[in-house]
């Protein structure tokens, strides 16, 4: 079985690492796919693909896109996709790239999060379905557990591929949690979406308190955290670098 984390942010969003030192956390990890998915742009994805081989780590090229319904995960993209476009018409936008969509922090309070009436209502067009193929039954960005709890339940009503992400704004959150997938490559994790045979790796860490954005910016408030500013710098903790 492969292991991904899907939805992982850099400092050219709003995570608080450069895309190499996303990569060279990830590298550290067990992982053999991440997904960079920063707000509304694929830049530093695509920079990331071309650095991947350096650090041994397959990039899937994405965004996290705003759209008027909330949060959506694309995957297998290359170029930007308007925000705050319809979810259906945003959907449509991926297909024409080949890409696939994963619904992110489905139903999260405080995050504008998509709904599971509009979900189920953008999946009733074919060509929605055929791209809009999995839903995070597990966001590790999120204090409140029991909205995870209300996500498996909505993944299971949809049928949608179930992924746990980390949706990392820290270096050392990435990973926690993640998909495994038969095969190890981006075209075998693309088929097990598309096949809904991803399994949610769900461990419970410690260290949840310190996963959400709002967290990281306190750190970073506090000057206990930095956007590394060198090319590979992989220290974003100014006393807790050993984290
Ligand atoms: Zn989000
Ligand atoms: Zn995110």
């Amino acid at each position: 079985m492969g292991k991904a984390d899907l939805h992982i942010h850099t400092a050219l969003s709003d995570g608080m690492g450069t895309v190499s030192a996303v990569l060279e956390a990830a590298s550290r990890t067990d992982l053999d796919i991440i997904a960079i998915t920063d707000h509304d742009r694929v830049d530093g994805a695509l920079e990331a693909v071309d650095l991947a081989p350096r650090y041994g780590i397959s990039v899937i090229p994405g965004a996290e896109i705003t759209t008027a319904e909330g949060h959506l995960v694309a995957l297998y993209i290359n170029r930007p996709i308007p925000p705050r476009l319809p979810l259906h018409d945003t959907v449509l936008r991926v297909a024409e790239q080949g890409g696939l969509c994963i619904v992110a922090h489905p139903m999260a309070p405080f995050l504008n999060s998509i709904k599971a009436p509009n979900l189920i209502w953008a999946l009733a067009d074919p060509l929605v379905a055929g791209t809009l193929v999995g839903l995070e039954v597990y966001n590790g960005g999120l204090p409140q557990l029991a909205n995870n709890r209300r996500a498996l339940v909505l993944g299971e009503k949809t049928g949608l591929a179930q992924v746990a992400s980390s949706d990392s704004h820290l270096l050392w959150t990435i990973g926690m949690w993640a998909t495994e997938f038969p095969g190890s490559s981006p075209a075998d994790l693309r088929l097990a979406l598309e096949l809904r045979l991803t399994q949610p790796v769900i461990a419970d860490r410690p260290f949840r308190f310190f996963t959400s954005w709002a967290r990281g910016l306190l750190l970073r408030r506090a000057g206990i955290a930095y956007w590394s500013p060198e090319p590979r710098g992989g220290v974003i903790l100014r006393r807790l670098s050993s984290i």
